[in-house]
């Protein structure tokens, strides 16, 4: 299992993004690293601070998403049933933070069908979103909106 990854947050200069190991773990169990494995996914769960996010959850894939070689639909359902039980059980201060997938790549980049679901997200909050892919080998791609504009951001340390 490797460690925790942080993230500068692109828009602010102090600002962080740091995703836990647990979560990290969760996704590299779904690398697509065999050509008949399709795309899975979910949504990352944690906390806002100032201008830092904090991820300690990321959701499972369930079974009424729907995956394909180049392709994942995330339904919509269940994985709001959960968000919305740790957003009580945390007595609401676990928030939606943003989504993740697999790619069948080594280096994974955004496609443009990401960029254009991605913008309909943000474009029905208030607050930045992360976006995560995840390649076949464990390579990561994360991006940080501002409105509906989204950037890549850099490792810090890992
Ligand atoms: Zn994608």
């Amino acid at each position: 299992m490797r460690s925790a990854i942080v993230w500068q947050n692109p828009h602010i200069t102090q600002g962080r993004i740091l995703v836990e190991a647990e979560p990290l773990a969760l996704m590299d169990r779904h690398w697509q690293d065999k050509i008949d494995k399709t795309e899975s996914g979910g949504i990352l769960l944690g906390y806002r601070r100032g201008a830092h996010l904090h991820v300690t959850m990321a959701t499972k894939p369930q079974a009424a998403d729907r995956g394909w070689r180049y392709l994942f639909k995330r339904s919509a359902r269940y994985h709001q049933e959960i968000a919305f039980h740790q957003w009580n059980a945390s007595e609401r201060t676990m928030d939606y933070l943003g989504e993740w997938h697999t790619h069948p790549q080594h280096y994974p980049s955004p496609s443009a069908t990401d960029i254009s679901e991605w913008r309909k997200i943000c474009s029905q909050r208030q607050t930045p979103m992360m976006f995560l892919i995840i390649g076949w080998s464990g390579e990561l791609w994360l991006g940080l909106s501002r409105e509906i504009g989204i950037e890549q951001c850099m490792v810090i340390s890992t």
